[in-house]
This record gives structure tokens, C-alpha cells and sequence, in this order.
């Protein structure tokens, strides 16, 4: 349900209406935009009498809402969600954001050259897989706790800030330091993997599953948020369909649809999109195009020799070629 509070009502108004909300057992979350205050409640809403609410002096409409997600809805918060990490980096809004490095962290010298490399090219955050989903067990398993500290020689090194994937919350002690987890594909739908990083505080990236639809994906974000987590960014990176000239079909419309549907930041994958590399600048001039709020795109020092996505990864330079051309689309955006 969503309050739509009048121009003009007073602070201690809101706080006497919120109070009175959460006497009846429901969550409210205020939101105040540009235009308008907005108080959006969760939970048991069965107990409110709608037509009560609307007859109060403060209270302009009432909706609603009929998306079974609320909290990650945009008739919740009809700003843009803007997360913030650490070290000041905004992504969502008007900014746009590049996280690039290796699919997984193979060394030392690896990890801290494409660390190096990325951040000359424009990009704000280091991604490097430390524990990996495989599709075979007897596939190359990431680095593990070692990759996850060679990620904090890498920050150190470099200043950014690190995204990685957690695949079990029995490693959450091990990314203390880590800047955004990921949550990958394979586990969008673990709830109670979503559930447990509800509860703590750092900002979540959560891909979209592979035959998952958009409404799901926000349902898995809702997941999230409601355990008090809004730092949700959304990264869309291709799904299964019929077609298997690419790994994944990148669905591009799933950018203004999310945008329509959601305040909640979404960057592209282009690298597991499309599985191939020639592919990925295309892919990312068009993700730009379309509004994506970012970029996540494998980056490695020597593709051939890839331990994991080598296909899919670019090289430093063709990094240096694709924020450089992405750069171009964003400033026509922008007139
Ligand atoms: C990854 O980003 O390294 C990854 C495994 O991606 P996804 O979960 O989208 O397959
Ligand atoms: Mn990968």
C-alpha cells in the first residue's frame, strides 16, 4: 500500500502517521522525493482501513500496489536509488560504472596488472571471482580464501574497491573488506542465501538468473531488502533461450524495463551474455544506449590462457577501446 502524503504536511505529522502505522503492525518506509512524500507499507496491510487513511488531513491518495514486490518498486521510491560504497564510488542515478577484472583471480601478479589496467581505463571497482560456480566439479573451483586476499592486495594496491561472488554464507566472514558481494546467477533464487545478506550491510549485486523473469529477479531483490538491506544493484547478463550461437541471449529491454518497474540501479554483462569476446564492445555501446546505470566486464591480462571465461574475456587494451567508445555514447545521451 502507498500513502501519498499532501504538499506541506509537517515532520511531526509524518512521525505521529508512521507511528501510528507501525501500532497497527505494518512497516512503513518513508520516501521523499523531488515532487512528493511517499510513505510505502509492508506487511499485513489487511488491518489498515484505507478509506480512514484517506480522510486524514495530511493524506492526499492512497494505492494499492499490486506487484507482489513493494520495497524494490518504484511506486515505493520514485527516485532512483543511488548506492554508495565505501570510498564515496555512486553508482545508479546519473552516474555510470565500470567493474571489470579477470573472471577469477589466478595470482598475485594477475589480479593486481588488471587491477591496475581497469582503473587506467576508467573503470571505479575491481571484480575478480575467488570462489566460483562451475558448471563441472572437476572444472578449476577459484582460488578461494587465498583469491579473496590477493583482491585486498589488489585495493590496496590500486584503491578500488572489490566485488566478488559469495556462493555459501559460511565464507561471509572472509568479505569483511569486500566492497559489494555478488551474488551469481546459479543462486538468485537461494532464499536463504537472500535472506542472510538481507541483514548485513554491505551493498549486494545480484545477477539475474538464468531462466529467471524480471518479475522474479525483483521478487529475489525484495528478498533483500526486506531484511533492512536497500542496497541492492541489479546485473542483467543474458539468458537462456533457444538460441545457442551466444552462451546467454542478452535481454537489453530488461534495462528500461527494470527502470520502469524499479528504483534500484541495474548494470550489463556483456562477457557472460554473449560468451564471446568480439561480441562484448558491441554489447556494451548498446547496454549504454539503452540506459544501463553500468558495466561488468571480464578483463584479462592473457585470454588464452584464462584458467575460467577466457572466450568471453577482453584483453587490457580492448578495455582501453570500449570505455573510451561507451564514453562517446554517454556524452550523446547527454547532449
Ligand atoms: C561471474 O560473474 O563470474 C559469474 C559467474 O557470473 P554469472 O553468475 O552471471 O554466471
Ligand atoms: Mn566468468
Amino acid at each position: 500500500m502507498i500513502v501519498v502524503v499532501k504538499h506541506g504536511a509537517s515532520e511531526k505529522q509524518i512521525e505521529n502517521l508512521t507511528n501510528w502505522f507501525k501500532a497497527k503492525g505494518v512497516e512503513p518506509d518513508v520516501s521523499k522525493g523531488t515532487d512528493m512524500t511517499i510513505i510505502g507499507l509492508v506487511g499485513d496491510v489487511s488491518k489498515i482501513d484505507t478509506e480512514l487513511v484517506e480522510a486524514l488531513d495530511i493524506v492526499d491518495s492512497v494505492k494499492r500496489v499490486s506487484e507482489p514486490f513493494k520495497q524494490a518498486n518504484r511506486k515505493f521510491h520514485p527516485d532512483d536509488t543511488v548506492v554508495t560504497l565505501k570510498n564515496g564510488t555512486k553508482i545508479g542515478g546519473g552516474n555510470f560504472v565500470y567493474m571489470a577484472g579477470p573472471c577469477s583471480v589466478e595470482s598475485e601478479e594477475q589480479i593486481i596488472y588488471c587491477a591496475q589496467r581497469v582503473k587506467a581505463a576508467g573503470a571505479q571497482i575491481l571484480r575478480g571471482g575467488a570462489f566460483k560456480p562451475r558448471t563441472s566439479p572437476y572444472s578449476f573451483q577459484g582460488m578461494g580464501e587465498d583469491g579473496i586476499r590477493l583482491l585486498m592486495e589488489a585495493k590496496k594496491e590500486t584503491g578500488l574497491p572489490i566485488v566478488t561472488e559469495l556462493m555459501d554464507i559460511k565464507h561471509i566472514d572472509l568479505f569483511t573488506d569486500v566492497d559489494i558481494i555478488q551474488i551469481g546467477a546459479r543462486n538468485m533464487q537461494n532464499f536463504e542465501l537472500l535472506k542472510e545478506i538481507g541483514h548485513c550491510d554491505k551493498p549486494i549485486l545480484l545477477k539475474r538468473g538464468l531462466a529467471n523473469t524480471i518479475q522474479e529477479w525483483l521478487m529475489s531483490a525484495e528478498y533483500i531488502m526486506a531484511g533492512g538491506n536497500h542496497n541492492v544493484i541489479l546485473c542483467e547478463r543474458g539468458i537462456r533461450t533457444y538460441e545457442t550461437y551466444t552462451r546467454n541471449t542478452l535481454d537489453l529491454s530488461a534495462v528500461p524495463a527494470v527502470h520502469e518497474l524499479s528504483h534500484l540501479p541495474i548494470i550489463v554483462d556483456p562477457s557472460h551474455a554473449t560468451g564471446l569476446s568480439r561480441m562484448v564492445p558491441t554489447m556494451a555501446l548498446g547496454a549504454a544506449a539503452v540506459g544501463a546505470n553500468g558495466l561488468m566486464i571480464e578483463v584479462h591480462n592473457d585470454p588464452p590462457r584464462a584458467k575460467c571465461d577466457g572466450a568471453q574475456s577482453l584483453t587490457p587494451d580492448q578495455f582501453d577501446q570500449v570505455t573510451a567508445s561507451v564514453g562517446k555514447v554517454l556524452a550523446a545521451l547527454r547532449g
